[in-house]
């Protein structure tokens, strides 16, 4: 079990924090992996491993009742995540489940991936008039880029796993974290389209993504520095609906969180059950700034700094 790490930053008293509203509980997120991971990323911001039990699998039962208590509040869309979720004996029949309340979307590292299970995805999927969305993380497109983030042998086995999905008839979203300050975002895009291309996925889509600095990332390359926060002057004319906590919340084995980022604080515990967790939150954590000059991180569309 890894010890919270401590999100507020070094300040004992934070200046005052804008409030975001939940404007509608559109998207429901499910950490359904717990912190578990077969991988240990050198920049997973909430240090999951073969080791982190802080936060636990979420069962069959347990999002069959979330589902239920979201079709009132008018939820739209489903999104799981961990640790890595196919480490859950019950993920296959989550996703079967959740493709009768609404569309799907599971992040994981694709390394993991059995023909069987895809098969039984792809008729579920048949079968809903839902679409089910699979994002697979790989940091660089080659061994050399991805394997000293992801560990060795990572690229390969998580290719293997975007193949699999694309012979299932998916279209996986390839999702890169932007591990260096001076990457060149154009460059990593070109190298993804011609790799995934010579790997047999003939028109594929991808995100890039910032890093969050917490969880291991702070010690690959830094936490967030004191001045990085998000003001309630910077919030005039910005568009809130960026930001998930303004439309989603994530139902962990701890309870409800406000968003899939700030699970191991505290004070991002909202209550034990989905009505009970539908008020505003304050984004006094360092972490929000990074949602704030982002914005849509956590959505499956692509995300770009915002202009200064
Ligand atoms: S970044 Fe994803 S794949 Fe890597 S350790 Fe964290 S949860 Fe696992
Ligand atoms: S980390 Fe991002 S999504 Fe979470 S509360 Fe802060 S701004 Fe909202």
């Amino acid at each position: 079990m890894t010890t919270p790490l401590p999100l507020l930053g070094d300040s004992a008293t934070p200046p005052a924090a804008p409030i975001v509203p939940l404007a509608h509980l559109d998207d429901l997120w499910f950490q359904v992996g717990g912190t578990l991971c077969n991988l240990e990323c050198k920049h997973c911001f909430i240090s999951c491993s073969p080791h982190n039990h802080s936060f636990g699998f979420l069962g069959l039962e347990s999002v069959r009742s979330a589902l239920e208590a979201s079709v009132p509040l008018g939820v739209k869309e489903y999104y799981f995540t961990g640790g890595e979720p196919f480490l859950n004996r019950d993920m296959v029949a989550i996703l079967e489940l959740t493709l009768q309340y609404g569309p799907a979307t599971v992040l994981t590292n694709g390394t993991v991936f059995k023909d069987e299970w895809l098969e039984r995805l792809r008729k579920a999927e048949a079968a809903s008039p839902y679409s089910l969305e699979f994002r697979v993380s790989i940091d660089g497109f080659s061994s050399e880029e991805n394997d000293p983030i992801r560990g060795p042998g990572t690229f390969e086995r998580a290719m293997k796993g975007a193949r699999q999905l694309v012979a299932h008839g998916f279209l996986p979203i390839i999702t890169v974290a932007r591990t260096r300050d001076d990457q060149d975002d154009a460059a990593l895009f070109d190298g993804f389209v011609k790799v995934l291309k010579a790997n047999g996925y003939p028109r594929p889509r991808l995100k890039i993504l910032p890093t969050l600095r917490l969880g291991a990332e702070i010690e690959r390359q830094r936490g967030y520095a004191s001045d990085e926060r998000v003001t309630p002057e910077m919030m005039a004319g910005f568009d809130e609906g960026l930001l998930i906590c303004n439309h989603s919340r994530i139902v962990t084995d701890r309870g409800v969180f406000v968003c899939p980022i700030l699970i191991e604080a505290p004070d991002a515990r909202l209550g034990a059950t989905l009505e009970g967790s539908l008020g505003p939150y304050a984004l006094r954590h360092h972490a929000c700034y990074t949602c704030y000059q982002y914005g849509t991180i956590c959505s499956n569309a692509s995300a770009g700094p915002r202009e200064a």
